[in-house]
C-alpha cells in the first residue's frame, strides 16, 4: 500500500511542508502539504523536483580510508584516534568542525557539544556562516539576542514590504508566492526593490532602486534622518524601549537626499519617493537576504535596517518588522544549538562565564570553549598555515563554495587529517577526504529544522538507508564514545537529541533569553513522531505565546531595552579597487549550492543550461563582447571563463555570475574562486558579492 509522511523541504529557509508518497515498488512522489503554515500546499520548481533526486547514482554507500573499503570501525576508529592525537599534542584548538544549514537540529546539537563541551574548542563552524551570520551579529548587537521578531504572515498584512537584497522570487519562491498573492488581494500594498540589479522580485515592485553595490547604510541612514525630520518617529516607543538613539541619529546625519544621490548612485526623486512611502505607511515590513548579509560591511547594513524599525516602533506587530530570510533549510536550527564559532547552545552567550557554567553543568562535561573559534574564512586559512591538524567537514563542499575557493583546496591538501561526511561523492571536497563517511540524504534522515519565521518542523524518514550510509549525529556519537565521553553520547535516536536539546533551553531561563522550547523537554518518542510543525517560543507551562517579540519591548539586553547602533557608510571610492568591474554573485531559480542535488534532473537544469557572466550592455560594446560570447572574469584570486549575457538588470561596472558550478558541470564556472575572502569584521561574512574583477574577451 502506498505510504504518505509530512516531512521538510531540504532547500531553502522558507520550510515549506511536504508530502512524500512512497508507493509499493517503490516509486516516491510529492506534492506541497496544505496543512503546513510555510506554503499551504505550495512547492516551487526545486520543490516540487524532490522527487527525481533520490537515485542512489554518485552515492557514497560505504565508509572509505583513503579511498578504500572501509568498516565503520576502522574509520571511526582512525578519527577518534587522530583527532585524539591532535589533541593531545597540539591542544583542542588544533582541530576543528565545519558544518551546514543541510544538517538536522539533532546532528548540530551532538557536533556542537562534543566540539564545545568535551573537546573543549569552539572551533566549529557552518556554512550559513556565509548566509546569515550578519543578521545574527545585527541581531545581537540591537537586540541582545539573535532574534527574528516576525513571521511570514506580516507579508501578508503589510501595506508596505521593503525586499533589500533579496532575490525573494528566486531564492525563496514561496514566500514570494505569498506576497504576490498578498498584491493581488491588496492592490493598496505597496512593493520596494532595492537591488543593485533588477531581478524577478522586481518585476512586482511599485519602485525598484537600483543603489550602487554595499550602499544600503547610506540609504537607510538617510531614510532615519527623513523620518525624524518630518516627525513620524515613536517617540514614546525610542523612550520606553531602547538606548543610544541621538548616538546613531548623529551617525546618520542630516537628511541630504543630493548627497545620498551622489552615494547610492540613485535619482534623488527615487529616494524621495521612497523615504515618503516608506513614512507614511506604518504597516511596513523589511525583508533582507543575502545582498545585505554577504558584505564586509553586513552588520552595519543589518542595524541600518533595524535603527529605523526601533525608531519607528514598527516591531513586532502584525504587518510590521524587520526580517531576515535565510537562506539555508536549516540555518535556524544551527543557530538554537550554538553551531557557529561564536555562540554557546540555546542562544547562550559563549562570552558569558554564567552561560558557560550552565550549558557544562547541564551537559556534565569535563569542560567547556570560553572563547570564540575560528570562523569559517578564518577557519581554512588556519588549515593552509598548519594550525589546524584534523578537520571534519559535514554536509557542505567547501572546494566550491567558499571564497578563494582554490585556496580552500590549497589548505585541504596541506591538512593532515581530513574527515568528509556527505551523502555523495560529487562534491569535489571528497577528493581531499581521508576518511570519507557516507550520512543520511533527504528522506533517509529524521529530526527537526527551523525556517526563517522561528518554525521548527520535522524531516521525516520515508526510505531505508542505502548501503551503510548513518546520521551524522550517529557517527558524532561514535567518535565521541571512542574518546571517552560514552555516557554523555548514548543517544538511541533523534527523538532523544531533540529532548535533551529542548531541555537545555529551558534551564535556567524564565524569559531571560528568547530561545525556549522548554514544553516539549519531556516529549516522547511517539510525540516527537507526531510533532506538528510549531514556532518558538514554546515555553513549559505557557499554553498561549506570542507569535512576534518586541511590541511591547522586553529585549534580551540586560536592562531589557533594545540599542540603536550608530553605523556610518563605508566609502566606496577608498575600497581598494584593482579592477575595474564589481562582481556580483548569487542564485538562480532551479538550482542549490554546487548542484550535487538539483542538478540531477532535467527539469531543473532546463531552466538555465550553463553559468553566464551578466554584463551590462555599454561595458559589453566598450570589451567587444557579444552575447554567448566566451568572457573571461578574473579577480586577484581566480579566474572563470563563461558565457556573456549582455543585459541592462544590473548597473554598468557591475558583473552578475551564478554560484552553483563546479568544475564538475561546467569546466571554467566554479566563480567562488574568483570570490574574494574578505570578511565583515564583526561577523566573519565574506563579502561574496562585491570582488574587485576584470573582464576579458576570450
Ligand atoms: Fe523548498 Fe524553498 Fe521551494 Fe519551499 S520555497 S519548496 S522550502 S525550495
Amino acid at each position: 500500500m502506498a505510504r504518505t509522511v509530512k516531512t521538510t523541504c531540504p532547500y531553502c529557509g522558507v520550510g515549506c511542508g511536504v508530502l512524500a508518497t512512497r508507493q509499493p515498488d517503490g516509486a516516491v512522489s510529492v506534492k506541497g502539504d496544505p496543512d503546513h503554515p510555510a506554503n499551504f500546499g505550495r512547492l516551487c520548481s526545486k520543490g516540487s523536483a524532490l522527487a527525481e533526486t533520490l537515485s542512489l547514482d554518485d552515492r557514497l554507500l560505504h565508509p572509505e580510508i583513503n579511498g578504500a573499503r572501509a568498516s565503520w570501525d576502522e574509520a571511526l576508529d582512525l578519527v577518534a584516534a587522530r583527532f585524539s592525537d591532535a589533541i593531545a599534542e597540539h591542544g583542542p584548538d588544533s582541530v576543528a568542525f565545519y558544518v551546514s544549514g543541510q544538517i538536522l537540529t539533532e546532528d548540530y546539537y551532538v557536533a556542537n557539544k562534543l566540539m564545545k563541551g568535551f573537546i573543549g574548542s569552539a572551533n566549529i563552524d557552518t556554512n550559513s556562516r556565509l548566509c546569515m551570520a550578519s543578521s545574527v551579529a545585527g541581531h545581537r548587537r540591537a537586540f541582545g539576542s539573535d532574534t527574528v521578531p516576525g513571521t511570514y504572515e506580516d507579508l501578508e498584512q503589510a501595506d508596505l514590504v521593503i525586499l533589500t537584497g533579496s532575490n525573494l522570487a528566486w531564492c525563496h519562491p514561496v514566500l514570494f508566492q505569498r506576497l504576490e498573492a498578498a498584491k493581488a488581494a491588496n492592490p493598496a500594498l505597496r512593493i520596494v526593490t532595492i537591488d543593485p540589479r533588477r531581478t524577478a522580485t522586481s518585476a512586482l515592485a511599485d519602485l525598484h532602486l537600483g543603489l550602487a553595490p554595499d550602499t544600503d547604510v547610506a540609504l537607510f541612514n538617510g531614510l532615519l534622518s527623513y523620518l525624524s525630520e518630518n516627525g513620524y518617529l515613536d517617540e514614546g516607543y525610542i523612550s520606553r524601549h531602547t538606548n543610544g538613539f541621538e548616538e546613531a541619529l548623529g551617525a546618520a546625519g542630516a537628511c541630504d537626499i543630493s548627497r545620498i544621490s551622489e552615494e547610492t548612485g540613485l535619482s534623488r526623486q527615487d529616494i524621495a519617493r521612497f523615504f515618503d512611502l516608506a513614512a507614511r505607511t506604518e504597516k511596513m515590513v523589511t525583508v533582507y537576504s543575502q545582498g545585505v548579509n554577504q558584505s564586509v560591511t553586513g552588520t552595519d547594513k543589518v542595524n541600518a535596517i533595524l535603527n529605523v524599525h526601533l525608531a519607528t516602533g514598527r516591531i513586532g506587530r502584525a504587518g510590521m518588522g524587520p526580517f531576515s530570510v535565510t537562506g539555508q533549510p536549516n540555518a535556524m536550527g544551527g543557530r538554537e544549538v550554538g553551531g557557529l564559532a561564536n555562540m554557546l547552545a540555546a542562544h547562550m552567550a559563549l562570552e558569558d562565564p554564567a552561560h558557560r557554567s550552565l550549558v557544562q553543568s547541564f551537559w556534565q562535561s569535563p569542560r567547556i570553549a570560553d572563547r570564540p573559534g575560528l570562523k569559517a574564512v578564518e577557519m581554512f586559512r588556519a588549515v593552509r598555515e598548519g594550525k589546524i591538524k584534523a578537520l571534519w567537514i559535514m554536509a557542505t563542499n567547501p572546494v566550491d563554495s567558499l571564497p578563494d575557493a582554490d585556496g580552500v583546496a590549497e589548505a585541504l591538501k596541506l591538512c593532515p587529517f581530513v574527515v568528509v561526511s556527505d551523502v555523495t561523492r560529487a562534491a569535489d571536497t571528497m577528493d581531499y577526504a581521508h576518511v570519507a563517511l557516507p550520512g543520511a540524504a533527504w528522506g533517509e534522515k529524521d529530526g527537526t529544522v527551523t525556517n526563517s519565521e522561528r518554525r521548527i518542523s520535522r524531516q521525516r524518514r520515508f526510505l531505508e538507508l542505502p548501503g551503510e550510509a548513518r546520521p551524522d549525529w550517529w557517527a558524532l556519537s561514535e567518535v565521541a564514545r571512542r574518546l571517552g565521553y560514552a555516557d554523555a553520547f548514548a543517544y538511541n535516536g533523534s527523538a532523544a537529541i531533540f529532548r535533551e536539546h529542548a531541555q537545555l533551553s529551558a534551564i535556567g531561563n524564565g524569559g531571560t533569553r528568547d530561545f525556549d522550547i522548554g514544553a516539549m523537554a519531556d516529549l516522547s518518542a511517539g510525540a516527537y513522531e507526531e510533532l506538528p510543525p510549531f514556532q518558538w517560543p514554546a515555553r513549559a507551562g505557557q499554553s498561549l505565546h506570542d507569535s512576534r517579540f518586541f511590541a511591547r519591548g522586553g529585549f534580551f539586553t540586560p536592562d531589557r531595552k533594545a540599542r540603536f547602533i550608530a553605523v556610518t557608510p563605508i566609502e566606496l571610492r577608498k575600497r581598494e579597487r584593482k579592477y575595474p568591474f564589481v562582481l556580483n554573485t548569487g542564485r538562480i531559480r532551479d538550482q542549490w549550492h554546487t548542484m550535487t542535488r538539483t542538478g540531477k534532473t532535467a527539469r531543473l537544469t532546463s531552466h538555465i543550461a550553463e553559468p553566464f557572466a551578466e554584463i551590462h550592455p555599454e561595458d559589453a560594446a566598450a570589451l567587444g563582447l557579444r552575447d554567448a560570447s566566451l568572457v573571461e572574469v578574473k579577480s586577484s584570486y581566480g579566474a572563470v571563463i563563461v558565457r556573456a549575457q549582455i543585459s541592462d538588470r544590473g548597473n554598468k561596472g557591475t558583473v552578475f555570475v551564478p554560484m552553483h558550478w563546479t568544475d564538475q558541470f561546467s569546466s571554467k564556472g566554479r566563480v567562488d574562486a574568483v570570490v574574494a575572502p574578505e570578511t565583515d569584521p564583526h561577523s566573519g561574512q565574506p563579502g561574496s558579492k562585491f570582488t574587485p574583477v576584470s573582464l576579458k574577451a576570450v
